[in-house]
């Protein structure tokens, strides 16, 4: 492996490489990584953060699924004491092997954009694990994961992913900060769990099951969209209004209505 190794990025794994430096400063600034944290970097690609987040003295795990990457992130990285390289696919990876205390990790990626949304959900499931996740994705998921009920955005990932982290929207990187360039803008956001749910579900799967159902019909009222679930009884009793369409629905009034399935 020679330091003139040229990489070409590849499709099918998402690979749009970071090259601007003020971006890579702008996001290292957002996750303020300090010594004695614990990091974890989905896709490190050629290590456009990952250099940034081990010069802050934390520890830090990678999960890079390219296996023609992992020569060339050992021969910069793996001299490192604090740095851990995992191959493999994050979807699939099981968290609890980085021996991460409760709320410690902190989660970080420029994520490759076809596998965002369930990667989000994989680490949803680990929760407990993560103290907060900073990610870069396609501008129109992050205003998806930071909408607010009433508009176009609001559903099933505003939804499930607000039921248990503060979404917060930073900023956004427009396409000629990567190599190749993507064919959308981008943008980072971080997600941190909440410490205590806001509004527990007494069921969660319940609640992903309710809310997919009423959103795969948006344009109808929950009344007819939640009829294989729900009788008119159960929403009035859930104290909401069957001639609303789901996108009026904020979060603590999905969660009630789930829990009428779990009654
Ligand atoms: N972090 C680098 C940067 O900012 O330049 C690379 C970002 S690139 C958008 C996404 C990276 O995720 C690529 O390195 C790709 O190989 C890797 N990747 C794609 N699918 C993956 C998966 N399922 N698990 C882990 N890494 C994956």
């Amino acid at each position: 492996m020679s330091e003139n190794y040229q990489h070409r990025a590849r499709k099918r794994f998402g690979q749009n490489f970071l090259h601007d430096a003020g971006v890579i400063h702008r996001i290292l600034r957002a996750i303020h990584a300090l010594p004695g944290e614990h990091l974890l970097e989905i896709g490190p690609g050629q290590g456009a953060l990952t250099e940034g987040l081990l010069n802050s003295g934390a520890r830090l795990d990678v999960i890079e699924l390219d296996k023609d990457l992992i020569p060339l992130l050992n021969m910069k990285y793996a001299s490192n004491p604090q740095f851990t390289l995992n191959q493999g696919d994050a979807l699939k990876f099981d968290f609890n092997r980085l021996g991460a205390a409760a709320n410690s990790l902190r989660v970080v990626g420029n994520l490759p954009y076809n596998i965002s949304t369930p990667l989000i959900f994989h680490l949803l499931d680990n929760a407990g694990l993560i103290r907060d996740m900073h990610f870069m994705l396609q501008k129109e998921v992050v205003q998806r994961l930071a909408a607010e009920p009433g508009g176009g955005d609001w559903g099933r990932l505003s939804i499930m992913v607000q039921y248990h982290c503060r979404v917060e929207h930073l900023f956004n990187v427009g396409p000629g900060s990567f190599n190749p360039p993507p064919k959308v803008d981008s943008a980072i956001v971080r997600l941190v769990p909440h410490p205590v749910l806001p509004h527990p579900a007494k069921d969660h799967r319940l609640l992903e099951k309710l809310v997919r159902e009423a959103f795969n019909q948006r344009r109808k009222t929950l009344r007819n969209s939640l009829k294989a679930l729900l009788t008119a009884e159960q929403i009035e009793a859930a104290q909401v209004d069957g001639s609303k369409r789901p996108e009026q629905l904020d979060l603590a009034t999905f969660v009630r209505l789930a829990d009428q399935l779990a009654s």
